[in-house]
């Protein structure tokens, strides 16, 4: 597979912007390259426009090349990216799951791009056939995410790895809530799938959200255009330096998520017990879908009493259902009580 055959013509011949960061590179002790104020260091510098000492770090923990990771503000601005670098704006396509995290849509809708919905089925499972069946030559991204949000279940490897291996364009893979899964991430397959784009992040295992940091990899192909696409200093130093302070105590994370997985098996063994719940669906990420006799009274009911869930109720093949995140103890208990009464 070509995957610069796949890229949008304008985006092949971009010759990109060369910030001062990027023009030299190495040690020097006098900087007078970048116009700026020689007083307030560190913050008086521009930041690493590719994040060099973050990636070494992230490279080790997940076992891939630093040249195969692409950092963004959040995992919002890969999805972003990979539109705008694939799709030809009111020509081609992209193809998703339905239903799944939103912003995919959104991202298409701003770069007016069409957004094919193929839908799960009833049990939230891929229908690999259904979802190929809603690509056509102008089909350059489909859209996986797994655990999915907001089902909380994760696709069928198998089925998965028919439309990774079946498509003629990028494939991405949304892993925002892998840590909390019991099946390995797709970043092992990095190398066998030329068209992969794993997306992960640290807005949810790392409780990082306000940071805003993002994770995708892919082949250097792929992410050479990331690079070049993206705005040059996207992380700021705070993030950077923030983010890799983290990753020296991933071992906290690993017992945050431990902790989470409990909560969640306790959580849904008690709202499996309120006569309001038909059904806590099986999760593999750190929020639950219920689904509840009347969920607009109940998630306003609920809302009276302080307590905020999502309401996924107007969403495809999830009537009636709310969105549950797994809180502290005393979080779950207060729902819990408010469920109650
Ligand atoms: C929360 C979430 C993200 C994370 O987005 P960030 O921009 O990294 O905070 C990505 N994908 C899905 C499916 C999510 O639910």
């Amino acid at each position: 597979m070509d995957i610069h055959k796949l890229v949008r013509e304008n985006i092949r011949r971009l010759k990109p912007y060369s910030s001062a960061r990027s023009e030299f590179r190495g040690e020097a002790s006098v900087y007078l390259d970048a116009n700026e104020n020689p007083m307030n260091a560190p913050y008086n510098r521009y930041p690493d426009p590719l994040q060099e000492d973050l990636k070494a770090k992230i490279a080790k923990l997940k076992g891939v090349r630093p040249s195969q990771i692409m950092l963004g503000v959040g995992s919002d601005e890969p999805i972003d990216l990979v539109i705008r670098i694939f799709c030809e704006p009111r020509q081609d396509n992209i193809v998703a799951i339905e239903p799944t995290y939103g912003m995919y849509q959104v991202c298409a809708d701003i770069n007016h791009v069409e957004y094919r919905k193929a839908l799960l089925n009833p049990d939230y499972t891929l229908d690999a056939e259904r979802l190929l069946a809603a690509a056509d030559g102008h089909t350059k991204v489909i859209f996986l995410c797994s655990p999915n949000n907001p089902s909380g279940n994760l696709l069928d490897r198998d089925a998965m790895r028919q439309v990774v291996k079946g498509f003629g364009g990028i494939v991405v893979i949304d892993e925002a809530y892998v840590d909390f899964s019991s099946e390995p991430s797709w970043l092992t397959e990095l190398e066998r799938y030329p068209n992969l784009i794993v997306l992960q992040t640290f807005s949810k295992a790392w409780g990082l959200a306000s940071v805003r940091c993002g994770m995708a990899f892919a082949a250097e192909e792929i992410t050479g255009y990331f690079n070049r696409v993206k705005y040059p200093y996207n992380l700021n130093l705070l993030t950077q330096q923030f983010v890799s302070e983290q990753l020296d105590r991933a071992s906290q994370t690993q017992e945050w998520v431990a902790c989470l997985l409990a909560r969640r098996a306790e959580l849904a063994a008690e709202l499996a017990l309120i006569p309001r719940v038909q059904k806590v669906y099986p999760s593999d990420a750190n929020f639950l879908l219920v689904k509840v006799t009347d969920a607009n009274a109940l998630y306003e009911e609920l809302v009276s009493r302080g307590i905020i869930v999502r309401n996924r109720n107007h969403i495809s093949l999830c009537a009636g259902c709310l969105r549950i995140t797994v809180g502290t103890e005393a979080e779950n208990a207060a729902l819990i009580s408010a469920l109650k009464d």
